[in-house]
C-alpha cells in the first residue's frame, strides 16, 4: 500500500465538506483503504486520519489514542500510541458537557482552533473482520475521535468554533526557534471579522490558511 496525498484547505475545502458513504461489509478494499491511511498518518505529525482527507469518501477513520496533551510521542519514548481504526462509527454516548481546547487539522496546516469537544465518547464501530466493538474515548482521545468522526459527517473544526476569534495561525516564536506562538486570525485578516457567517456560531468558508499565501 502507500502513502496518499493529504487533501488541505483551501483547494479541498468543498470536497472535505461532503458527507461520506457508509462501509456496511469490511472487503479488500477497505482494509486496503485503512492500510494507505496508516502509511499516510506514519509520515505525517498527526493524531488522526480520515479518509476523505486522502480523497475517499469512505467512512473510515483512524485516531491514534494515548496522546495526553496533543503531542505525538516522540520515536524514543515508550509508549508510542495504539492506532485505532474506526469503520462506520456512530457515537453512541457523548459527555453531556464539553471542554474547551485546540484542534489541529492535517487538511488545515498552521492553524489551530479553540474548540468545544465531549470528554467522552462511546462509539460503536466495525472492527477489520466485520465484528461490531464499542471503543470508549476519553480526554484528549475522545477530542481526536469527535474530530475524526465530524471528518466523515463533512464537517471541519472551524464549524465548533464560537467565532473566529478561536482560531489561531502557528508562528515560528521569535523569542525561541523550538516553540511556536498563537497569532489570533483576526489580527491577520480583520476583514474576516465583518465576514457574515453561514450559521450561528460557525465562522465562515473559505478560511484563508497558510498555505494559500
Ligand atoms: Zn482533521
Amino acid at each position: 500500500m502507500a502513502k496518499r496525498k493529504v487533501y488541505k484547505l483551501p483547494k479541498y475545502e468543498k470536497f472535505l465538506r461532503k458527507k461520506s458513504a457508509p462501509v456496511k461489509k469490511v472487503t479488500r478494499d477497505v482494509r486496503n483503504l485503512i492500510q494507505d491511511l496508516v502509511d499516510t498518518l506514519d509520515t505525517l505529525d498527526g493524531v488522526g486520519l480520515a479518509a476523505p482527507q486522502i480523497g475517499v469518501h469512505s467512512r473510515v477513520a483512524l485516531v491514534v489514542v494515548g496522546n495526553k496533551n496533543g503531542e505525538k510521542p516522540e520515536e524514543d519514548e515508550e509508549e508510542v500510541g495504539e492506532i485505532i481504526s474506526l469503520i462506520d462509527p456512530e457515537i453512541i454516548e457523548a459527555s453531556p458537557d464539553l471542554e474547551r481546547s485546540y484542534d489541529g487539522c492535517l487538511s488545515i496546516p498552521g492553524l489551530q482552533g479553540y474548540t468545544r469537544r465531549p470528554t467522552f465518547l462511546r462509539v460503536r464501530a466495525l472492527d477489520i473482520n466485520n465484528n461490531k466493538v464499542e471503543y470508549y474515548f476519553e480526554g484528549f482521545d475522545a477530542r481526536v475521535a469527535a474530530h475524526e468522526i465530524d471528518h466523515l459527517d463533512g464537517i471541519l473544526y472551524f464549524d465548533r468554533l464560537d467565532s473566529l476569534s478561536d482560531l489561531y495561525y502557528l508562528v515560528p516564536d521569535p523569542e525561541d526557534d523550538e516553540k511556536v506562538k498563537f497569532l489570533p486570525y483576526l489580527d491577520v485578516h480583520p476583514e474576516f471579522q465583518a465576514t457574515p457567517h453561514p450559521m450561528p456560531g460557525m465562522p465562515t468558508t473559505g478560511v484563508k490558511t497558510i498555505a494559500e499565501e
